[in-house]
């Protein structure tokens, strides 16, 4: 791969919007995602590896539990910085970024919002330091979209829980130390419990051949007669409305995380542009290579202002569901076709790991889906502005 050369984009001049600190956050996060995972990454996602040695830098720049409070090992930041970390690391590359996001939003939070003291003070300090991975099991293999009908149950054994049914699509499942994993009591309602490697009867197979997220490992977890001990149920918060609580804070993390991704290839496909020639003149003197580049410009400006408003309204404790679903189907989908377009732009040089673009491209073939599918984020939109669930 070549020399990163990024030049991050700011049309509206929307660095006056961000306190000196904000700034610092993103500077230190780009400056380490520069150094360290740039001249990596492209190896690593050629063989379907995730890079182990980077989770030590991951946790110094704040990329596990941004906002957890410090007491706890977080680094007790805004929700603005929180964005604009997961904004650099995804430039960087979305499979990363979903180890950060999972650790921080979906094993983190729930630890914190939702657990006692026992728990927040036995593992927060531990996913902070990166010392422990953790991974989220929500989704099963007849479960997607449609979450609220699992079939992963525990029964209540008196002195343990006995946990029995398998997740798949598990970012972080082949290494990590533990699972947040959410299934129904005998009563049919949804808990959180905390799932050890190791406990009997626990494991954690990877799923290969992706052409998406190569750099990240995603696995299933399957439970056959798991005993989890009872201090291991997550207390304070059941229902399918605990882990769609995590799924709020680290959408809002992929919406700015997208941003990072259309940054580079915008950045990439421009600075192609200008250098290489064609017909006896750049590329980027063309009209047609001009619209792709000013609709890039473009929706990445309108992409930067959803996420900058929705993250003010994240820390007045305001933001709905709703308009964090709006901005992550937007933004990866604005990353999405700017990453084709991009693509398209460098010919074939485009389809080689030369250059991120195409790296990017399939990674956002995982996000668009992860999390909630584009579709799914529309039909939350439609409710909200209709009144009426349209998914059944
Ligand atoms: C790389 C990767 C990592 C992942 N990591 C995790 C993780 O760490 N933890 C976790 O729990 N899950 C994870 N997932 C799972 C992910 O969240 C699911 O794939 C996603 O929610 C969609 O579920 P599904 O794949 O079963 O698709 P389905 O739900 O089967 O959907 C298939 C298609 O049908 C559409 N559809 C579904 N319902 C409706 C409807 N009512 N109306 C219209 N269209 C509809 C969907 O939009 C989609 O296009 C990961 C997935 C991937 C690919």
């Amino acid at each position: 791969m070549r020399p990163d050369l990024f030049q991050a984009p700011d049309y509206y001049l929307l660095d006056d919007l961000l306190t000196e600190e904000h700034k610092l956050i993103r500077d230190t996060a780009r400056a380490w995602v520069k150094k360290e995972v740039s001249p990596v990454i492209e190896d690593f996602a050629q063989r379907a590896e995730f890079p182990k040695h980077l989770v030590p830098g991951l946790a110094e720049i704040g990329g596990f539990g941004p906002y957890i409070p410090t007491e706890y090992g977080g680094a007790g930041l805004d929700q603005i910085s929180y964005g604009l970390i997961m904004q650099e690391i995804e430039r960087g590359d979305s499979g990363i970024r979903s180890t950060s996001s999972v650790q921080s939003s979906l094993v983190m939070y729930p630890i914190w919002k939702y657990g006692n003291e026992d728990q927040r003070n036995k593992y927060l300090p531990k996913l902070a330091s990166g010392e422990f991975i953790g991974c989220f099991g929500l989704t099963e293999p007849d479960y997607g979209s449609n979450p609220g009908g699992m079939i992963t149950n525990f029964k209540d054994m008196g002195d343990h829980y006995l946990l029995n049914g398998a997740k798949m699509w598990i970012s972080n499942a082949p290494f990590a130390d533990i699972a947040v994993v959410w299934a129904k009591n005998e009563e049919g309602r949804i808990h959180g419990l905390i799932v050890e490697r190791g406990m009997e009867g626990f494991s954690t197979p990877e799923t290969h051949n992706k052409w998406s997220l190569r750099a990240s490992a995603t696995g299933e977890l399957i439970f056959d007669n798991v005993k989890v001990p009872k201090e291991n149920l997550l207390p304070n918060k059941s229902g399918l409305g605990a882990p769609l609580g995590c799924l709020d804070s680290a959408r809002y993390g992929i919406a700015w995380g997208a941003i990072g991704a259309a940054m580079d290839c915008y950045d990439t496909a421009l600075r192609y542009s200008q250098e290489r020639v064609q017909f006896d003149k750049p590329i980027g003197a063309t009209q047609l290579q001009q619209k792709k580049l000013a609709e890039m410009i473009t929706e990445i400006t309108k992409a930067q202002l959803l996420t900058w408003r929705l993250g003010v309204l994240r820390n007045e404790g305001r933001a709905t569901t709703a308009q964090i679903s709006m901005a992550k189907r937007n933004n990866v989908a604005m990353a999405l076709d700017i990453a084709r377009d991009a693509r398209q732009m460098l010919g074939g040089m485009g389809i080689t790991g030369e250059y991120s673009i195409m790296r990017h491209m399939m990674n956002l073939e995982s996000v668009v889906t992860y999390e909630g599918t584009h579709d799914i984020h529309l039909l939350i939109t439609g409710m909200d502005v209709t009144g009426f669930p349209a998914f059944k």
